[in-house]
C-alpha cells in the first residue's frame, strides 16, 4: 500500500492551494483529482474577480496554472475518485476507484460542493454559454440583458437581487406559488422594481439557437400549459450539495452535509483530518476564499505533523 504523509482530496482552488503550501513545506503531498479536475471553476468561462489577473483569466487556465505550480514544488497527482476513507485510526486509509488503497498520516479534504442542476434538456450543453450557477462569477457578462433566475430559496433571491446590478430585467422562475426563502430576502427581492416573477412555472427545457440561450421552456404547475419565457441568460440557483458522500458520516457536518471546522482553523473533529474550501463553506463559496482556506489547511497540517496539540493551536488561533 502506498504511504504518504499528506493526502489532499480534491483539486479546486482550495485543494491546489493546500498542495502548493504542503509541497513547499516538503511533504510531497499526494493530490487526488476526482471526477472534475480543477473543480467548479472549470465550468465557468472568464474569471474577473480573482486578484492578480487585471484582465481576467479563464477558469480552466487558472486551475491548470495552480496545478503546475503545485507540481513544481513536488506535489504528486493521482487521477481517480475517492470512494471511501477509514479515519477511525491513523494512518488513515483512502480508497480510490473502489480498490486502490493509500495511507496518509494527515488528510486535507477539499472535495468542494456541486451546484445542483435542473437536469432539463439543453441545460448541460449551455453551461458557460448562457446557463450559469454562479451570479458572482458570471453576472457581469449579462449587462443590459434579460436574465432568469431559477429557484425559490434564499440563494435565488440573493442572486436575483445581485443580478439587477447588471441586467435590464431579472425574472425569478419558481415551480411553486410559495417561496422557500426567508421573509427578509423575499421582501428585498419583491421591493426591487427590476425583478419580475413567474410562479408555478416548472422549467422543462433550455431553449437555444445553437450558440446562445434564447429562452426557458416552462410548464405551468397548475394548468399544465407549456410556454417559453424569452431570456438571454439562465442562472440556476436551486442549492448546492457538498461532496462528502465518501466520508460516510465519519466527520461532524451540519444538517446539509457541510463539514464543520473548529474555530478559525480548518481542523475537523477528527485529529489529523482538515477541511477547506466549499466542502466546509456554505456561505462565501468563492475561489479566493477557498484558496485562502486551502493555505490555512496546509499550515494546520504542518503544525499537526510537527506534533503540536491540535487544541493548543486552535485556542491560540482563536485568541
Ligand atoms: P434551498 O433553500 O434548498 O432552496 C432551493 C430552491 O430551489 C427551492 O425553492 C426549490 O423549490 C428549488 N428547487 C430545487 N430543486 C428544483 C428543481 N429540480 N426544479 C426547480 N426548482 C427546484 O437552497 P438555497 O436557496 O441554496 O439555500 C440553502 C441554504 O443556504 C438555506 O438554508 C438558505 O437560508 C441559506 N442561504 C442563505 C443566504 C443568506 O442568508 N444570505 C443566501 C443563500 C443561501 P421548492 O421550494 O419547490 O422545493
Amino acid at each position: 500500500m502506498e504511504k504518504h504523509r499528506v493526502m489532499i482530496l480534491g483539486t479546486g482552488p482550495a485543494g491546489l492551494t493546500a498542495a502548493i503550501y504542503a509541497a513547499r513545506a516538503n511533504f510531497e503531498p499526494l493530490v487526488v483529482e476526482g471526477n472534475e479536475p480543477g473543480g467548479q471553476l472549470t465550468l465557468t468561462t472568464e474569471i474577473e474577480n480573482f486578484p492578480g489577473f487585471e484582465d481576467g483569466i479563464m477558469g480552466p487556465t487558472l486551475m491548470d496554472q495552480m496545478r503546475r505550480q503545485a507540481e513544481r514544488f513536488g506535489a504528486k497527482f493521482y487521477t481517480g475518485y475517492v470512494t471511501a476513507v477509514d479515519i477511525s485510526k491513523r494512518p488513515f486509509k483512502v480508497t480510490v476507484n473502489g480498490e486502490e488503497q493509500f495511507e496518509a498520516e494527515a488528510l486535507i479534504i477539499s472535495t468542494g460542493a456541486s451546484a445542483k442542476l435542473l437536469g432539463i434538456k439543453g441545460e448541460s450543453e449551455m453551461i458557460g454559454h448562457g446557463v450559469s450557477t454562479c451570479a458572482t462569477c458570471d453576472g457581469f457578462f449579462f449587462r443590459g440583458k434579460r436574465i432568469i433566475v431559477v429557484g425559490g430559496g434564499d440563494s435565488a433571491m440573493e442572486e436575483a437581487t445581485f443580478l439587477t446590478k447588471f441586467a435590464s430585467e431579472v425574472t425569478i422562475v419558481h415551480r411553486r406559488d410559495t417561496l422557500r426563502a426567508s421573509k427578509v430576502m423575499q421582501d428585498r427581492a419583491r421591493e426591487n422594481p427590476k425583478i419580475k416573477w413567474e410562479l408555478n412555472a416548472a422549467p422543462i427545457a433550455v431553449v437555444a439557437d445553437g450558440k446562445k440561450v434564447t429562452g426557458l421552456e416552462v410548464k405551468d404547475s397548475k394548468t399544465g400549459e407549456v410556454r417559453v419565457i424569452e431570456t438571454e441568460g439562465i442562472f440556476v440557483a436551486i442549492g448546492h450539495s457538498p461532496n462528502t458522500g465518501f466520508l460516510n458520516g465519519q466527520i461532524e457536518a451540519d444538517e446539509v452535509g457541510y463539514i464543520q471546522t473548529v474555530g478559525v482553523s480548518t481542523a475537523t473533529n477528527v485529529p489529523g483530518v482538515f477541511a477547506c474550501g466549499d466542502v466546509a463553506d456554505p456561505h462565501y463559496r468563492q475561489a479566493i476564499t477557498a484558496a485562502g482556506s486551502g493555505c490555512k489547511a496546509a499550515m494546520d497540517v504542518e503544525k499537526f505533523l510537527e506534533g503540536s496539540n491540535v487544541q493548543d493551536w486552535i485556542t491560540v488561533a482563536q485568541s
